[in-house]
């Protein structure tokens, strides 16, 4: 059996957007499946649109993510050179074999002829197209446009009357006429391929077996099909993976805000790459089963095209988090520790350096709301209760606090915390135990009104810890300014 061989083929002229990082995903998984190659081929023929070091971050995203390339521009490989402007002579090889056997040829036509003969096509009521009207000049047509300073452009013939079938491996079978195809340039004026040749050589001479790449390239198949065949070259697998759409159903934008598009976005919030690719894998393919939680090796045991759907995935950010902090839930606490601590630093939460003692209370912070963060980030808002010096009481917790016996159980909790000269958790059970015996409360009416004095809200994490970790002033300034107040939410 021919070895497998897939390719991700970015052009370096952004970061690395969510659907690009799934064609490469899908095409690394399907690689690493059957035991063959993935490749990373860099396509910076658009050099109007490059951005110098774009290729570098998206490659480092790819590696974050953990998608490995087995050749590319920084490790070489059998079949490079990786980047398509260090492949000019490779392409006009096959440019020349075109010209030479008649299935290209060298167009004259300038912007403004082409523009006029498409709005006459337009006001004809017809599709317009290239017409190849300067198919076949004559050496003196030729030799009198170069003398007006004409630059060639080569364009492909395309052949007459023929259906263009592919056999897509996710789409089924999809045809496109020829006569619906005008003449396209292959080669620029300035010598650079278009994309759709250079895609169809550096695919063929790497020995592409499945070329998985976004629906939005269903279009250009065919064109690349028919420079396939003009060269002889076998024809790969094709897969085109279906359209993201928003949560309102909308083709997804790079400009919707309303997601985070970006890999180096979510990098910056704090997800794990874990858990972006385990999402990432299920917009628009589905295992069977209910099961969704998977590693990238469950992911390449599991991978197939078949299961790749043809309607559109959406993109729902709600998922995402859940299954983000799913993987955080799981994560060891120094790693997600790391990944919240510059968060709380950009915040002006925490210093730069900090002591052990206070690296030891930002770890238990950290731990104390591990089950709850779906992102790295969301720990700023999530203990603002810690750093903020007076506390915002939401409704709830007022009308814990104004029921009749608190300001009886608060005295007495604040009296005891005076007290203390230690304040782990399991003094503070301690302390608990003597308020319940000297007020004969427990349990909720105990508990709560501490909570919402200390921290203003009724829900929250573990409150012996978050007591600890509030620390003794904090949590006798917040009880004794209850009580001293507790009129205000009486309403009185
Ligand atoms: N450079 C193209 C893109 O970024 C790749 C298309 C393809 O995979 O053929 O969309």
């Amino acid at each position: 059996m021919t070895r497998v061989r897939t390719r991700y083929a970015p052009s370096p002229t952004g970061h690395l957007h969510i659907g690009g990082a799934r064609t490469a995903l899908f095409s690394y998984l399907l690689a690493r499946k059957h035991g063959g190659d993935f490749i990373v081929r860099i396509e910076d023929t658009d050099t109007e649109r490059n951005i110098p070091g774009a290729d570098e971050k998206q490659m480092a995203m790819l590696k974050w993510l953990g998608i490995h390339w087995d050749e590319s521009v920084d490790i070489g490989g059998p079949y490079g050179p990786y980047r398509c402007m260090e492949r000019l002579d490779i392409y006009n090889r096959y440019v020349d074999k075109l010209l030479a056997e008649g299935k290209a040829y060298l167009s004259y036509s300038t912007p403004e002829e082409r523009e006029r003969e498409r709005e006459e096509q337009i006001a004809r009521g017809e599709k317009p197209k290239y017409s190849g009207w300067d198919r076949d000049l004559t050496p003196e047509q030729r030799a009198k446009f170069e003398a007006e300073g004409r630059v060639p452009s080569v364009r492909f013939r395309v052949p007459e009357g023929k259906t263009i079938v592919i056999e897509d491996a996710i789409r089924g079978t999809v045809k496109f006429e020829s006569d619906e195809i005008g003449d396209f340039v292959i080669r620029r004026p300035d010598g650079r391929p278009t994309y759709n040749f250079a895609v169809v050589v550096d695919d063929a001479l790497m020995k592409i077996t499945h070329v998985l790449r976004g629906e939005e390239h269903l279009s250009n198949t065919p064109k690349q099909i028919l420079i396939y065949e003009a060269l002889g070259f076998e024809i790969p697998t094709f897969g085109h993976i279906p359209l993201i759409l928003n949560s309102e159903g909308k083709k997804m934008s790079k400009r919707d805000e309303t997601i985070i598009q970006f890999i180096d976005q979510y990098r910056e919030q704090g997800y794990l790459p874990e858990a972006i690719v385990n999402f990432i894998a299920l917009l628009g393919w589905s295992p069977e089963g209910e099961e969704e939680i998977f590693s990238m090796s469950e992911l390449i045991d599991r991978f197939s095209l078949e299961r790749v759907s043809k309607a559109p995935a959406i993109f729902d950010t709600g998922k995402l988090k859940w299954m983000n902090g799913q993987y955080i839930k799981k994560a060891p606490l120094e790693r997600i520790v790391s990944l919240a601590l510059p968060h709380l630093r950009k915040a002006g939460r925490i210093e730069e350096n900090l002591s052990p003692e206070r690296m030891e209370w930002v770890t238990r912070l950290v731990a104390l709301y591990q089950e709850q963060l779906e992102y790295a980030a969301q720990i700023v808002e999530l203990t603002e209760l810690f750093f903020r010096s007076d506390v915002r009481y939401e409704e709830e917790a007022k009308a814990v606090l104004s029921e009749e016996h608190v300001p009886m159980v608060l005295s007495a909790v604040a009296e005891k915390w005076a007290g203390m000269t230690s304040f782990a958790p399991d003094d503070i059970k301690d302390m608990f135990k003597q308020v319940q015996k000297e007020t004969g409360y427990k349990g909720k009416q105990l508990f709560m009104p501490v909570r919402a004095a200390a921290t203003g809200v009724v829900h929250g994490p573990d409150l012996r810890e978050t007591l600890s970790l509030l620390g003794r002033d904090t949590v006798l300034r917040r009880i004794r300014s209850c009580v001293d107040n507790i009129g205000d939410f009486r309403g009185k």
